[in-house]
């Protein structure tokens, strides 16, 4: 081996352990800044190794890339907390369309004389990248509300996705026979773009994190073959630990939400027709003051944070709303759904942000138990994942998911702005039982009114 090869295992070895640390280092909020780092500056090892691969002769195109990636990337960065999950939805779009174009690349370079075992690495790489791209495109346009949110369907779709699905893999397959015949292989990544279309469309807004993680995976899959084919040793172990943490997000995700995996692979869910409950009586108002008098004198506060908190950027204005009632000797409480907000970890995110400690962030199952002991439950800005129907309607399109069960609190204020639906774009209940008071204003506004008022009493 030359030294520049001995350089390039090198960084490539120090990339790999760097990624394997960087996602422990996520799996805990506590230590997840510094994972981040560490899976970044692991991505710069494998960037700066690769720059000193034998096989590159020309600098320029890679410099024109360099370039051209940090002109979209940069502003892509810039984009606000509440529009990450589109973001992350186009870059999964842009590293799928990557990987999909050294795979048509390398087919057309090399062609059949590849061998069995790359043609299949290759052709699994542009199907799973050819879909992931189109799909990412979809769930970019639903999240930011380019296209209607909610499933489209049309009569036939399963046959239809059905028949797509089978003349992929049928195309794949007879390629893999017959690797002089391009038509099979354009046939198939045909497929597969169309594929990854239809596989979103049917998928309501409120399921779109789960797809988002699923073609993370993708992606991910689709990098760990290009892996093969380039016989790149840091590509094969980067793909396939995005692969498969975005897969084991994936089910960790469904069973936040209810939703069997099966359905998720094959596109069925979302698309169950919704059957809201008929909700009676109107929203209760209570002001400033009222829910002041409430927080002064209670034991328990639990705060259970959603997206609304994210929009109004009102987490610092909680964390301080929530110190006061503790030097009051409150017992406060933030409870975290897991898919509350836009992403996975969203409100752990701001609420880190805001320094509110560790110990006090109460996942679902431990703060639902406490729930009957707990005085004012404050709801600031989340909707979905305090619906009741979700528990109780088995018809809801969200039924299943499972909730912070706020309407069991000895009383409840909901923070928002109106009468504004959430992602599911269902009705809540919760807003119209007599346990229920509204206070109606931006979160931020309001907990910033709420804190003096507390000084006052
Ligand atoms: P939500 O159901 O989207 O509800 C947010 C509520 O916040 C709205 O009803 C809105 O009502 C209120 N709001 C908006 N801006 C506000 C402001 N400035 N001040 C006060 N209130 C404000 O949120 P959620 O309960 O957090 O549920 C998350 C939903 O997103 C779930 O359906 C989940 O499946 C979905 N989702 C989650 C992820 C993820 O990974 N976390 C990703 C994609 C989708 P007003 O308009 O009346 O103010």
């Amino acid at each position: 081996m030359s030294n520049a090869q001995y350089f390039l295992e090198a960084t490539y070895l120090i990339a790999s352990c760097l990624f394997v640390l960087g996602l422990k280092g996520l799996s805990h909020p506590d230590t997840a800044r510094r994972g981040m780092i560490m899976a970044a500056a692991g991505m710069s090892a494998a960037v700066l190794g690769t720059l000193f691969h034998p096989d590159i002769h020309n600098y320029i195109y890679i410099a024109i890339g360099l370039i051209l990636g940090s002109c979209i990337g940069i502003p892509m960065a810039m984009v606000p907390m509440t529009a990450m999950p589109q973001r992350t939805a186009l870059s999964h779009a842009f590293g799928a369309m990557a990987a999909s174009m050294v795979g048509i690349a390398e087919y057309v370079i090399h062609g059949p004389t590849l061998g069995g075992v790359k043609m299949g690495a290759l052709g699994l790489e542009v199907m799973l990248g050819s879909l992931t791209v189109t799909g990412s495109l979809i769930a970019a346009a639903k999240l930011q509300e380019l296209m209607r949110g909610t499933p489209i369907m049309f009569k036939g779709q399963q046959i239809v996705n059905l028949g797509l699905f089978i003349v992929m893999i049928g195309s794949f397959i007879t390629w893999l026979i017959n690797p002089a015949v391009s038509v099979y292989f354009y046939t198939m990544v045909g497929c597969a773009f169309v594929f990854g279309v239809m596989l979103v469309i049917p998928i309501g807004a409120a399921d779109m994190p789960v797809v988002m993680s699923l073609l993370n995976s993708y992606a991910g899959l689709s990098s760990a073959a290009t892996g093969f084919v380039l016989g790149n040793n840091v590509l094969i172990i980067a793909g396939t630990l995005d692969g498969f943490s975005g897969f084991i997000l994936s089910i960790l995700m469904c069973r936040a939400m209810n939703r069997s995996i099966t359905n998720v692979l094959f596109g069925g869910f979302g698309s169950a027709v919704s059957v809201e409950t008929a909700v009676s009586g109107s929203m209760r108002e209570v002001s400033v003051d009222d829910v002041a008098v409430q927080l002064a004198y209670a034991s328990q506060v639990v705060f259970v944070p959603g997206y609304g908190m994210a929009t109004a950027q009102a987490q610092h204005a909680c964390r301080e709303l929530g110190n006061l009632l503790e030097e009051r000797g409150i017992a406060v409480k933030y409870a975290i759904h897991p898919v509350a907000g836009r992403m996975p970890g969203h409100m752990n995110v701001l609420l880190a942000e805001a320094n509110v400690p560790y110990s006090s962030l109460y996942e679902m199952e431990q703060i639902n138990p406490e729930m009957p002991q707990t005085d004012v439950a404050v709801v600031i800005g989340a909707n979905d994942v305090v619906n009741p129907d979700a528990r109780d309607n088995p018809k809801s399109l969200i039924a299943g998911m499972p909730i912070i069960e706020v309407d069991k609190a000895k009383s409840v204020v909901v923070l928002k702005r109106g009468k504004g639906k959430g992602f599911s774009g269902l009705e809540n209940p919760l807003f119209f039982k007599s346990v229920t008071g509204m206070l109606y204003g931006d979160a931020k506004t309001s907990l910033t009114n709420l804190a003096q008022a507390v000084q006052k009493v």
